[in-house]
């Protein structure tokens, strides 16, 4: 089979530039990702690159094989700068240049159009080390980026791979047997181009996923989260908070409901202004956050209501919990004193026996209860927890009072 050198030159020329240009549209528009601008840049510059060097022959020798090189050498840094900048590190600009600079000099110096092998072999090495630079980034980071790096780590390192080995194991092909086609070299060159094109669709599509990935996590974290306190919101509370649950009742543990409602709000928000009010929901966010483990759910969900649910905690836990955040926000000294205080509804039993939903308006009507009974208080709900139906209102029992 006759593979078609020059042919070959245009059809890759073509594939860089289409996947460039597709790639910088793509980053054109929604979150401008600078990993996609620096990948598009490299596309073009490839494109750019290979048609300089398809000019050999037709173009003076410092176009196709100085000029050529050093723009092909630029793109394998952008290509190196695109997976850097993923990682969160900023474009290192010497090390972009690097290459192209010692180029540009070594394409001055008297000796450099008759050495064909030392041309290729320091090419092939510097395309590797740019390579291997890529694959760097993208391990060294792998912690967070969150996304499916492995395609991109494994395409990045099958490139770098064979640039290694065709920097001893290639000697070149000569104009004349570019030109025909046939003859020594032009197997590995024709070999060369199909890897270049393989790897430039392939870069694309995966970068593009990984791009999109991180920007679904980020907008999918963004509606999980409350802007204001940054705990999770009520979405984030019915989803986490089933997950937990069905994990206690598998586990046959029992599971806890705390359901905070901060009292007087509104006569805070008229005394002090709604930017107190928004300091005093911060910081009962974090006094909350701070009497609970990790692994319980805690979310804002509503104005002034919090929802905490705490995994393999009975009732003398959750009395003890409540009662700890009860005391600790009313002690803050962030206004006068006795104006901060909230009010917290608990129902407690086997995780197995009720839905979150159902939980929760268990746990709604010990806070009533709390309110009634004058609030800065916790309140256990009295009802038959494992007896479903309707609930029986919070008796009076002696709420945990506080204080
Ligand atoms: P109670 O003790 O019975 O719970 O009385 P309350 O005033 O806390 O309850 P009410 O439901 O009457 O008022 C809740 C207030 O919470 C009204 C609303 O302005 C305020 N609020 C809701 N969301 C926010 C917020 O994001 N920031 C601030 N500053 N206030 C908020
Ligand atoms: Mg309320
Ligand atoms: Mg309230």
């Amino acid at each position: 089979m006759l593979l078609s050198i020059p042919t070959l030159l245009m059809v890759a020329v073509f594939i860089f530039g289409l996947m460039g240009l597709l790639t910088l549209h793509a980053w054109s528009r929604g979150v401008r990702e600078q990993t996609l601008g620096y990948l598009g840049s490299m596309l073009i510059l490839a494109a750019l690159g290979a048609t300089l060097v398809s000019l050999r022959g037709q173009a003076p020798d410092f176009i196709s094989l100085v000029l050529g090189n050093i723009v092909l050498l630029l793109g394998a840094a952008l290509n190196w700068t695109a997976m850097r900048v993923f990682g969160g590190r900023p474009a290192h600009l010497p090390g972009i240049f690097a290459g192209a600079l010692f180029w540009s000099l070594w394409g001055l110096m008297p000796g450099f159009y008759d050495d064909l092998g030392l041309r290729v072999t320091l090419y092939s090495l510097f395309t590797a080390v740019y390579g291997g630079l890529s694959v760097f980034e993208l391990w060294r980071n792998r912690k967070h980026l969150e996304v499916a790096y492995l395609p991109a780590l494994l395409l990045t390192l099958a490139h770098t791979g064979f640039y290694a080995v065709r920097s001893f194991a290639d000697q070149g092909v000569s104009l004349e047997h570019a030109l025909a086609s046939t003859g020594h070299g032009t197997i590995f060159f024709a070999f060369l181009l199909f890897e270049s094109m393989l790897y430039a669709i392939g870069i694309a599509y995966v970068t593009l996923a990984m791009v999109r990935e991180r920007t679904e996590l980020k907008f999918k974290a963004a509606a999980y989260t409350d802007p204001l306190t940054g705990i999770g919101n009520r979405r984030a509370f019915m989803s986490r908070g089933a997950q937990l649950l069905a994990d206690c009742a598998r586990r046959g543990e029992p599971a806890a409901l705390l359901l905070c409602d901060l009292d007087h709000f509104k006569r805070l928000n008229d005394a002090y202004g709604h930017q107190t009010g928004d300091q005093a929901l911060i910081a009962f966010s974090q006094v909350a956050s701070q009497s609970i483990r990790q692994a319980d759910v805690f979310a804002r969900i509503g104005g002034e209501e919090f929802a905490c649910l705490l995994g393999n905690a009975d009732e003398h836990e959750a009395l003890r919990i409540a009662q700890r955040i009860c005391n600790s926000f009313h002690a803050l000294p962030l206004l006068d004193a006795g104006v901060l205080s909230v009010s917290i509804g608990i129902v407690a039993g086997n995780a197995g026996e009720h839905e979150l939903s159902r939980l929760l308006s268990m746990a709604d009507n010990a806070l009533y209860a709390a309110k009634d009974q004058g609030r800065n208080r916790v309140q256990l709900y009295q009802g038959a927890f494992s007896a479903p139906g309707p609930t029986s209102p919070a008796t009076t029992t002696p709420p945990a009072q506080v204080g």
